[in-house]
Order: C-alpha cells, then structure tokens, then sequence
C-alpha cells in the first residue's frame, strides 16, 4: 500500500468545460482522508471516485475564489445525510468563517425539513462544522494534524486575492505539495524542494489568446477582457517547469488548467511545449478523476 494516495477531482477553473470542473483534490494516508478545495463540480466528483463526504477528516481551502468553494454546500449536506455525526473540520485563511456560516445559511431551511421528517435517524447537528482561520508566512508551517497526515499552509501570490495558500501534505516520510493559485514565487519553489509530487496550477497565455481573439471577433468584449486580466494572477506553463528544476520535485502534475483544454488531443502537447527543455522529471497533465499513488 502507498503512503499517499492523490486524487485529483477538479482539475479546472472558473472557466465553463464539460471535462474539468474547478478545484478539488483529495489525499489520503494511513486511513485519514482529506479534500483540498472545493470547487464547483467536486461533490459530484467524489461520487464518481467513491469517496464519502462523511469520512472526510478535514477540508482545507486554498484561497476564496469561487472555483475552489462553490460545491461546499453539496459536500455538507451528501456528508450529513451520509453519516456524518460530528462538525466537519475545515481549515482556510482570513475569512472562511464567513464563507462557511453562508453555505450554512443557505442549507438552514433544508436541514430544518430534514430533521423535522427524519427524526432521530440524522444527526441533529446539521452540518456544523469546526471552522479554523489559519495564518501563514512565506516559509512552510503545520496549521494541522489530521489522524497521520500533517498539512503545512505557506502564502502564495494571488493578488489581488490575499491571503492565499498552498499546501504541503506529509504522511509516512512522504510529501505532496499543492501551489494553490499563484504567479511564479519563491515561498512555492522553497516549499515544494525535495517533495515526491508537486501539484501546480498552470496558465498557457498562448493557447488563451486565441481564445480571447475568438471570443472578440464575436462580440464577447466583456468575456475577453476578463480572460486578459486572469493573466496577471496566474503562472505559464515554463515558469512552473523552472519552479520544479530549482526545487527538485520528483514528479510534476498540472492541473488547474487555463484555458481548460480537452483531456485528449494535440493541445494537451502544446500546453507543455518546453517544459522538459526546463525540468527533467515526469510531467503529467492531469485529468478530472486521476488518482496517483506515492510512495
Ligand atoms: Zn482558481
Ligand atoms: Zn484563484
């Protein structure tokens, strides 16, 4: 048996694809299971990779951007009516509380419904959760502990998102680093040095640009112009190569993909044209429901 087990659910953005929905990634270890991110389309996804809501032992977010947290509420009510009988531990930076206690407004009336017509048979607790707002420097630090896995946050730079982490998950002498959204920075190649798999978010502006040309020639000013700005908060494909030459990772998956391109086909080719110029370790450009093992 391995020592982590990697899924990658979401491997998207907030832009619509059929194939990549936004951000989610689950770990597990030494019988702990975790979900990093929650974005839209990963509840549904856990279906599909068989893992339950109810035995989550803790949820971590990266930032707030709505492609890491928007299927929340699923994720809260398929664990509750799973079997959930204690508060979901959830983990994220300066306000997560808020965002929470708003998924938990939303659920309020249905879990009202649900109790008055169920009964005993659901935990009359709802879906409360434990909400921790951590903090984090440049520099890797524990934020929490959960059965045998260990999660360290760091900042990344998502500004004008802030503050925004990345992860680093350690069980049984193994690590998985996560860079969350961030441009090149050096808090990310000095936390992901040496680690067995590093997990980053990618943005090809060539492959973008066309479908910003395509999206102006229609008439979609609004749209283009969105995809322009989303340059300025997001690292190219090169620039994440360089970041796993100089810290040495092991092996390198891509996910988060701008612009979320088919999981088949010649693109995928050009996403990483160069990397390996740069970064002489395995590069997989993941797909929703990848599952890897390390270690
Ligand atoms: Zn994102
Ligand atoms: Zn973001």
């Amino acid at each position: 048996m391995s020592a982590l087990e990697l899924t990658l659910l979401g491997t998207g953005s907030p832009l619509p694809s059929a194939e990549r929905c936004g951000g989610g990634q689950v770990v597990s270890g030494g019988g702990t299971t975790i979900l990093i991110d929650c974005g839209w389309g990963v509840a549904r996804r856990m279906q599909q990779a068989r893992i339950a809501s109810a035995q989550l032992g803790g949820v971590f977010f990266t930032h707030l951007h709505s492609d890491h947290i928007t299927d929340f509420a699923d994720l809260l009510m398929t664990g509750w009516t799973g079997g959930r009988t204690a508060p979901l531990p959830v983990y994220g930076p300066e306000g997560t509380r808020e965002t929470v206690e708003g998924f938990q407004q939303a659920l309020r009336a249905d879990v009202r419904y649900r109790l008055a017509h169920h009964g005993e048979k659901l935990w009359p607790g709802g879906v409360a959760c434990e909400v921790h707002e951590v903090e984090a420097t440049d520099d890797a630090r524990p934020i929490a502990t959960v059965g045998d896995i260990e999660v360290s946050a760091f900042l990344v730079d998502h500004r004008p998102v802030w503050p925004a982490f990345g992860f680093k998950v350690a069980c049984a002498g193994r690590t998985i680093v996560f860079s969350g959204d961030t441009v090149k920075c050096d808090a990310l190649v000095r936390a992901a040095k040496g680690t067995d798999v590093l997990v980053c978010e990618a943005f090809n502006f060539e492959l973008m640009d066309r479908r910003i040309e395509w999206l102006k020639s229609s008439g979609n000013q609004l749209a283009a112009g969105l995809m322009i700005d989303a340059k300025t908060y997001h690292i190219p494909p090169k620039e994440v190569a360089e970041v796993a030459a100089a810290a040495g990772v092991k092996r390198l998956i891509i996910t988060h993909l701008i612009p979320p391109i088919p999981a088949s086909g010649d693109e995928i080719k050009e996403f990483v044209a160069g990397m390996s110029d740069i970064y002489g370790g395995e590069i997989t450009v993941a797909s929703d429901l990848d599952r890897y093992e390390v270690g």
